[in-house]
């Protein structure tokens, strides 16, 4: 097996499948893993030693390996997802409520919105994934659902579900959410009563997706916009935005580190997913539920960096 070093001889796609398997292997020797979310008590119960990794390529094929297969819960990944489907259908009028640049402080803080007048830094925070999400609400009247419909297309996949328990889990724990939620609405950038946003935040949070699913759902943002069905979602700019976005602001207050280590547009999320992409190449997810102190996959950032110093596939 030759495993490329040099960013100049780019791996053909057969390549992938023995990384995968020698990243699982390190990984397995790999002693700390982090601990699982425990704010919201229904992810508590993941094991942290679980692992899956996968790679699809633009055409659909895709490569996996460990627990790949296993549905595990979204959380923060999905917002990559409604800011996508919100962008295809408001476009730039997003951007005058909510920002583009890092926050550089926790994913549930409040402090920056008061000074900031209730507009948040960037959508994959708390607050701005909540403006997204109602932007989307507003658009669709069925947030969650549309998101749902858009994934289950787009990995092939129609038994994605939304985990009842998880989303009633995480609405009984979601004060913070709800302050953010309220705090924003007393500054008129929440359309939809609150209620109803939290309870189509909560649920959109609460789709379960394999680390397949995801990388293949993913695809459109290394096809440059295009949908699995060839039709297209967003424009080539629009596309380069969310990667963009998702380069430096994808992983909580770690996204410098993330670039650093990793290379890639990324998106984490507290369940232990994180989704990657290389652009015109592959997109790839990675499971394990234990997390570092920023909320980050241990396993997971090890994986990812792992993957693009083998493959020399990164957009540095
Ligand atoms: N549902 C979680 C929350 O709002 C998502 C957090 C995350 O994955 O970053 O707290």
């Amino acid at each position: 097996m030759a495993i490329m070093t040099s960013p100049a001889s780019l791996p053909s796609p057969q390549t992938f499948q023995p990384v995968l398997d020698r990243i699982a292997a390190e990984i397995e020797k790999t002693p700390g893993r982090g601990r699982p979310a425990d704010y919201i008590p229904a992810l508590a119960a993941c094991d942290p030693r679980r692992f899956g990794m996968a790679v699809a390529e633009p055409d659909g094929t895709v490569y996996g390996v460990g627990d790949w297969r296993q549905p595990f819960s979204t959380q923060s990944i999905t917002k990559v997802f409604t800011l996508a489907l919100d962008l295809a259908r408001e476009g730039d009028a997003l951007w005058e409520h909510v920002g583009r640049e890092p926050s550089g402080n926790p994913f549930n803080s409040l402090v920056q919105l008061e000074y900031e007048n209730g507009i948040p830094r960037n959508p994959f925070i708390n607050a701005g994934a909540l403006v997204v999400t109602d932007r989307l609400q507003t658009q669709t009247g069925d947030a969650a659902e549309t998101l749902l419909a858009f994934l289950r297309t787009e990995s092939g996949n129609d038994q994605l579900s939304i985990n009842e328990d998880v989303a009633a889990s995480e609405a009984k724990h979601g004060d913070r959410n709800a302050a953010l939620g309220h705090f924003m609405a007393a500054y008129g950038n929440i359309d939809n009563p609150v209620p109803v946003l939290l309870d189509q935040y909560f649920r959109q949070c609460s789709i379960e997706a394999s680390c397949a699913d995801l990388a293949l759902a993913t695809g459109f943002l290394a096809r440059h916009g295009i949908r699995a069905d060839g039709s297209r979602l967003l424009d080539r700019s629009q596309a380069k935005h969310i990667n963009a976005i998702m380069l430096t602001c994808g992983t909580y207050d770690a996204a410098g580190d993330f670039a650093y280590r990793v290379g890639l547009p990324g998106k984490s999320g507290v369940g232990g997913g994180i989704i990657a992409v290389v652009p015109g190449h592959c997109t790839l997810c990675v499971w394990s539920p234990g997390l570092d102190e920023r909320g980050n996959s241990v396993a997971g950032l090890a994986a990812l960096d792992r993957f693009t110093t083998l493959t020399g596939l990164s957009v540095f």
